[in-house]
Parts: C-alpha cells; structure tokens; sequence
C-alpha cells in the first residue's frame, strides 16, 4: 500500500558541509513549527512530512519554511518491483486527465536493487503507456513520473511544488529590522529571514503626532512577517522626545539625518540586548533623499553593528510587486503616518557629511536621549495569524 507523504528537498543545504547538520536541525524546528504534529523523518538529506497525507492547509505551511526548495506530493511504497509499478501506474492513472505524453525518471540511490534506473524506466513506461495509452515524451513531457529508488523505502510522484527556497530562519543568525509602516521594510525583513536570519522588530513612534493606527499596521506586518519564522518580538520605542529634541536643535535640512542616526543607536542598543549582530532596513539606494550614499554613509557611522539593506538595489516597483506577494502590500498603504514623515524640512541634505552631523549632535544629550528611549521600549511577541 502506497503511503502518500510530502517529500521536501532541500538545495543549498548540501553546499554547507561541516556546518550542514546545524543547518537540518534548523530546519526541522521550522518544519515542526509550521506543521505541528506530523511526524518528520530524515532519510539521508530526504525530509518528509508524515501523517498528514497531501493535506493542502499542511501543504500551505510547507510552502512557508525557508530552505525547502521543492516539495513532492510523494507516495512511499516498500521497494518492490510489483509494488513500484502498480504505484507508478495509479498515480499516471489519476493524473492522466488533459496529458497526451509522459516520461518516467528513475532515479536509483539505493544500487542493491536488482533493476537498474534505465530496466526501471522501461519496465514502468510500459505499464504506464498500457494504461494510460499517453505517449512517451523524454524531452519535454505533460506528466513527469518521478521514481526514487531507496532501502527500504521508494518514493513515486508526479507533483512538485515550488518551495521558499533560501535558508532555515536562524541558521545564519540573529538581527533586528527596523520596521516602518511603509512598503520597503518588511519586505527587506522577509528578504533577511530567507537568507537564514531571525529577526527582532522595531519600530519608532512619536505619540501623539502619529496615532494607533500607525502601530496597528506594524503589529500587522510584524504578524506576516511571523508566519515565515514563528513569533517575532516587536520593540516599539517612543521616540517623541528624542524627535522634539532634534526639532528644537537641530538644523533643519539634518534633522532627517540626526533621526537616522538616533533609530539606529537606539535599535543596536536593544540588538545587543537580544544578542543580535546585526541591523536590516528597508533602505534602497538613491530611492528618496534620506538614501543617498552619502546619506547612508552618516547613517552607518552611527551603528554599531552591520547595517544590511536587503533592497539596496530594488527598484520601487519591484518592492511593490515582492509586498504584493506577500500580502504586506496591503497593509503598508492603509493610512497611517509615520514619524519620519514628522517635521520634515523642504530640502533635506542629500549630500549629509559627517562632521555636520557630529557637530549637530553637539548641542543633543544623544546618550541619554538613546538609553532613555531602548529603556522605554516595549516589546511584544506577536505570533502568526490564525
Ligand atoms: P519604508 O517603506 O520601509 O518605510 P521608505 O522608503 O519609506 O521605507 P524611509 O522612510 O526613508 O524609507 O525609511 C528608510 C528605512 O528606515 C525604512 O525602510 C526602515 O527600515 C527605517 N525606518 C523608517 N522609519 C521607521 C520607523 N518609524 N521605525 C522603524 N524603522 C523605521
Ligand atoms: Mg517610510
């Protein structure tokens, strides 16, 4: 009796030698997070999902873990030649409808099995043409019989699903994304999470210039973003002090800057809390004024850690279209300001220097604005949506 199974192959897993066991132990925690109950199994680099059958809602949650490339609708059978060809034959059987060719592909990891791929390949696409009446076509067929030869167990299918792709969340480590309510940032935070990074979030607001519906947007986005890696922890700091202080001192045309350059203070402080190496923004290079290299470079200098900028090279649109997907798109324009927006000079520095920034922090306690605002940040641990 054929068991059908979810088969998740895994890619670039196989490049990580040493490391590679850390790297599927990560990523069976995902699996186990994502699909509960379902019993996991590793055969050799092999990962399947059992007890589930082909369950869509289990599917859908697969389709989630990052570092699953592609996940078979597989069904197990013992490796047996008549049981092989009978599974072989039902499952072509059940997906012939609208397919006039085939193919069969054996693949053969176990080589005690007394047919070889290409006995295995013939002595199947026979059965399967009797059957079906498909034709055979090696090149580029309608239905693709795929046929895994192991010990003790063979694995048949013709149905693959894309996967995620990129790395298990957490095997390359710990960072905090600064999340606005805008377009860029989650989707520069789901970028990161798909390299293998969990993310802390934060976010900066200044009641009561900007209102609860601002928040809202970011515990919503911070929820998406969860669904990929498991609750994600959101620092929400007040920063109206911080941000009337620099309104009341600074030079207008740096005040962009200096606000910059206080959020990252403020968020390297509470990363080296969560022992996160590094931050991640939505930055895009050139995209608005604050994002310019010179801006970024005065930015930076204020961090005490890495900054990644996952979209430095996107363009609008093409953030526009990966927020689409991934359903962030529609949060992020639902009305609500965000502090940046707040007390914006008509023409900021694109060209922001350093020693103009310096001596603009000259005349703000930055210390203890910063150590006041990382101590009043509350955090929240907001799970995925139901
Ligand atoms: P986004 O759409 O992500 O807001 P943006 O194009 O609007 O980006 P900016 O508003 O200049 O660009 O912000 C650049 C980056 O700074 C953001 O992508 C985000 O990482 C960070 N940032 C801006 N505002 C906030 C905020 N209120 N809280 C946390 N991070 C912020
Ligand atoms: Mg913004």
């Amino acid at each position: 009796m054929a068991e059908p199974l979810f088969l998740c192959k895994v890619g670039e897993l196989y490049l990580k030698g040493d490391n590679r066991p850390l790297f599927e132990k990560k990523l069976v925690a995902s699996i186990e997070r994502a699909v509960g109950p379902a019993r996991i199994r590793d055969h050799r680099g092999k990962l399947t999902v059992e007890g589930a059958g082909h369950d869509p809602e289990v599917l859908q949650r697969l389709e989630r873990v990052f570092g699953i490339v592609s996940i078979e609708l597989a069904h197990r059978v013992e490796t047996d030649e008549d049981d092989i060809l009978s599974t072989a034959v039902t499952l072509a059987r059940s997906e012939a409808s609208g397919a006039r060719t085939f193919r069969i592909s054996t693949r053969r990891t176990w080589k005690g099995f007394h047919l070889n791929s290409v006995d295995l390949n013939c002595l199947a696409g026979a059965a399967v043409a009797r059957a079906t009446g498909l034709a055979v076509d090696l090149g580029d067929p309608d239905l693709d019989v795929r046929i895994e030869v192991g010990t003790p167990h063979t694995y048949v299918y013709t149905r693959r699903i894309p996967g995620a792709g990129g790395l298990p969340v957490g095997s390359s480590g710990h960072a905090v994304l600064l999340l606005s309510g805008g377009i860029d940032s989650p989707v520069a935070g789901w970028l990161a999470m798909k390299r293998g990074l969990t993310l802390d979030a934060v976010h900066f607001h200044s009641p009561p210039h900007t209102g609860p519906a601002a928040l809202r947007k970011v515990r919503d986005l911070t929820g998406i973003l969860a669904s990929w890696q498991g609750a994600v922890r959101l620092h929400v700091v007040p920063f109206t002090v911080a941000q009337e202080a620099v309104r009341d001192t600074v030079r207008e045309d740096y005040r962009v800057l200096i606000y910059r350059r206080l959020m990252v203070r403020i968020a390297c402080l509470l990363a080296e809390r969560s022992r996160a190496r590094a931050l991640v923004t939505g930055e895009s290079l050139a995209q608005v004024a604050s994002q310019t290299l010179e801006n970024m470079s005065c930015i930076e200098a204020a961090a005490a850690l890495p900054v990644l900028r996952p979209l430095v090279t996107y363009d609008k649109i093409e953030v526009i279209q990966r927020a689409r997907r991934l359903s962030t798109y529609e949060v992020s324009i639902r009305p609500g300001e965000d502090c940046c927006a707040l007390f914006v000079p008509r023409h900021p520095a694109t060209r922001g220097r350093h020693d103009v920034c310096e001596r603009c922090e000259d005349d703000l306690d930055v210390e203890d604005l910063v150590e006041s605002c990382a101590g009043a940040a509350v955090t929240e641990e907001i799970s995925p949506p139901s």
